[in-house]
């Protein structure tokens, strides 16, 4: 017999079960009521064998927690029936019906509807099980959304469908987010244009219109904004951003309608023209582009004045490939780069032979320095304050003894070396091998001649340079005085402030700084006086034109007055006549360096002419260099200016 306490406890644990039970049915039951009457407000207009209606009880109950809404379309009877959430997806109220198949058709975008019923149809016919479309409907707030439908289709045994059912997703905020990734992956995030790989695939289009179409052609411009990398350090990175976009829109206003702008990356844009019939056509294009960069652009409360180089591309029937055209007009606007930027340039097919040219060079000028493949050539440089020339020093000029392609000029290897480290390496050696010459020419003591070595870009913002030049000076017994640096605009421009630091550091050690090529690029008054520069050199394309320019002549004669102003020395490059001579002398213009009075000169030659002058006390009467075979011949020297200048 069973124990009171255990029957009571037994008689407890039984209510709480049965009440826990009970509680339990109760909710069930409270929910089951819950959704009948709810389907009783879908269904309650309903009317018709096309009418939507809801779902029954089994349908609605799990699927009134589902995210999905749940359909069934009885092909047959062309009727729909819907689950409880599908009233949420498309906004209806509790007490709002669809009325018929009708009126669901009409909620489909009118652009997705055509398709939906040629899918519909072709799932119909076929013999497949799957049901699955996509398409816009519009939520009864005016909007569209997304709907994804998938189902399984019953058929009879002839084939003939005749039930779908499944369930419907809304896939609009998915959708919106996959456009977002797309857009993100062909548009640049900055400007909002279209980015490389869009910009590929527009030219590849391009292509494809052109072959289709026959006469019509397209062009490519490849827009680089000068100097980019200089404001972007100076004026800092969100200045550069804003730049960037100011650039943007001013090159949207050069191209015209169904003409395409992209951001191919960093300063470089491209505008892809349209119906273009030859060069003549996308160089008016260029001009209109370097028109509107002439306006500043306000950045961060600087009006900032940009350049670009222009490269352009014509359509060619050899070429399909549309990184091709990426880069002829890459070539080509590195053409226009080199030529003094600010410019355009048209690609042409030989260009890519200059190319091929770099690439070997930029080979062998690996280990080229260690295989002593360098050598400096000197060209002297006179005084002529006293009515007859007297030796003051020499420019030392660099040369590679090539070993298959003969001698070569600075020209060909030191943009090379520039882009690699190999400047740093190849200019300490010509500051190294220059020191240690000049110093065999002559013992240091009051008259000695100098040298000048070129410093490339890049060299004067390696920390390491004063350290070097100490170290060459102390090792060859040389003077600090009898080294001097020519450095040019473009040497500086690349980071003024540490180049500054770096040439004021040599000063004070005694090494003192010439400005090259003055004359050539944009370098202001203002500018030169902040930077500690002893001499100006005049660009050899003033001297050359002096008799025939009276702009040139009066160029000279400007910056030899400028020079006297700031109390500094000027020598004139390239001085190739004995009328030039005469020439700079009445403007008072002194130092003289040129093939008249001696061309770039092997180290023995420049010894021997050091020698024969000693005995002079450095004057040089015209029959010594005649004696020596030194003057007017081109005999060391390559083809080739240092700067191209085309003539305003
Ligand atoms: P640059 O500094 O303007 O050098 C003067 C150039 O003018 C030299 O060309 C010289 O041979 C040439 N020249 C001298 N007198 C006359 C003349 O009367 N008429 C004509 N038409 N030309 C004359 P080069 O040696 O071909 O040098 C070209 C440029 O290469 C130089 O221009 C200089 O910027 C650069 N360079 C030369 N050596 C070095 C070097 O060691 N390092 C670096 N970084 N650059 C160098
Ligand atoms: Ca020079
Ligand atoms: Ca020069």
């Amino acid at each position: 017999m069973a124990s009171p306490l255990l029957t009571a406890s037994a008689a407890i644990l039984a209510t709480f079960a049965l009440c826990f039970v009970g509680w339990r049915s109760r909710r069930l039951e409270r929910e089951l009521r819950e959704t009948r009457e709810h389907l009783a407000l879908v269904t309650g207009g309903a009317a018709g064998t096309t009418s939507i209606v809801a779902a029954d009880d089994w349908l609605t109950f799990p699927a009134s927690n589902a995210q999905d809404a749940l359909w069934d379309w009885d092909v047959a009877a062309d009727r729909m029936r819907f689950s409880q959430r599908w009233r949420e997806v498309v906004g209806l109220g509790p007490v709002e019906v669809h009325r018929s198949t009708q009126e669901w058709w009409g909620r489909v975008h009118p652009s997705d509807r055509g398709q939906l019923e040629v899918d519909i149809a072709a799932q119909l016919a076929g013999a497949g099980t799957r049901f699955a479309a996509e398409h816009r409907i519009r939520h009864e707030a005016g909007h569209w959304l997304r709907l994804q439908w998938t189902g399984v289709i019953i058929r009879e045994p002839n084939a003939t469908a005749v039930r779908i059912a499944g369930s419907v997703r809304d896939v609009t905020a998915l959708h919106a987010a996959a456009e977002r990734q797309r857009h993100e992956a062909l548009y640049d995030s900055l400007t909002g244009l279209p980015n490389r790989a869009l910009a590929i695939d527009l030219v590849r289009r391009a292509i494809k219109r052109t072959m289709r179409q026959g006469e019509r052609r397209f062009a490519a411009l490849l827009v680089d904004v000068d100097r980019f990398n200089l404001l972007n350090d100076s004026l800092g990175h969100q200045a550069g951003d804003e730049l960037l976009r100011g650039v943007a829109l001013r090159l949207a206003t050069a191209i015209r309608p169904g003409d395409v702008i992209a951001r191919l990356g960093g300063d470089e844009f491209l505008l892809l023209l349209d119906e273009i019939s030859d060069f003549t056509d996308a160089e008016s294009v260029a001009d209109r582009v370097k028109l509107v960069l002439t306006e500043p652009i306000r950045v961060l409360s600087h009006d900032v004045v940009v350049s670009a180089s222009i490269g352009i591309v014509l359509h060619d029937p050899a070429q399909e490939q549309p990184t091709d055209y990426l880069r002829d007009a890459e070539l080509a606007m590195q053409g226009a780069k080199r030529a003094g930027r600010a410019r355009h340039e048209r690609f042409v097919p030989e260009m890519r032979d200059g190319v091929r040219r770099r690439m070997s060079l930029e080979q062998d000028l690996r280990g080229a320095i260690d295989r002593s493949e360098f050598f400096l050539l000197y060209q002297p440089i006179w005084d002529t304050r006293d009515g007859i020339e007297r030796l003051v020093g020499f420019e030392a000029l660099a040369r590679w003894n090539h070993p298959t392609k003969g001698t070569l000029g600075p020209g060909e290897f030191v943009p090379i070396a520039e882009e690699t480290d190999s400047i740093i390496t190849l200019g300490l050696w010509a500051i190294g091998r220059a020191c240690r010459d000049v110093r065999e020419f002559a013992a240091n003591g009051p008259g000695a001649p100098w040298v000048s070595v070129n410093i490339a870009r890049r060299q004067l913002t390696d920390s390491r340079l004063a350290t070097a030049i100490d170290e060459i000076l102390h090792l060859t017994d040389l003077d600090a005085s009898r080294l001097k640096l020519e450095v040019t605009e473009n040497t500086i421009l690349d980071d003024e402030g540490r180049s500054r630091a770096m040439l004021e550091t040599l000063r004070d050690r005694g090494v003192r700084a010439l400005m090259d090529d003055f004359g050539t690029g944009h370098a202001s008054l203002s500018y030169l006086h902040r930077l500690p520069i002893t001499t100006i050199k005049i660009d050899r394309y003033f001297v050359g034109r002096m008799d025939v320019s009276p702009e040139c002549l009066e160029i000279v004669r400007s910056i030899v007055a400028l020079a006297r102003s700031l109390g500094m020395d000027v020598v004139a490059e390239g001085v190739e006549q004995e009328a030039q001579l005469t020439q700079l002398r009445e403007l008072g213009c002194h130092g003289v360096q040129g093939f008249l009075l001696g061309r770039p000169l092997l180290a023995e030659e420049s010894r021997a002419l050091v020698a024969a002058v000693a005995g002079q006390g450095g004057y040089c009467p015209r029959s010594v260099l005649r004696d020596l075979g030194l003057a007017g011949g081109h005999r060391h020297s390559v083809e080739g200016p240092s700067v191209e200048i085309v003539e305003a």
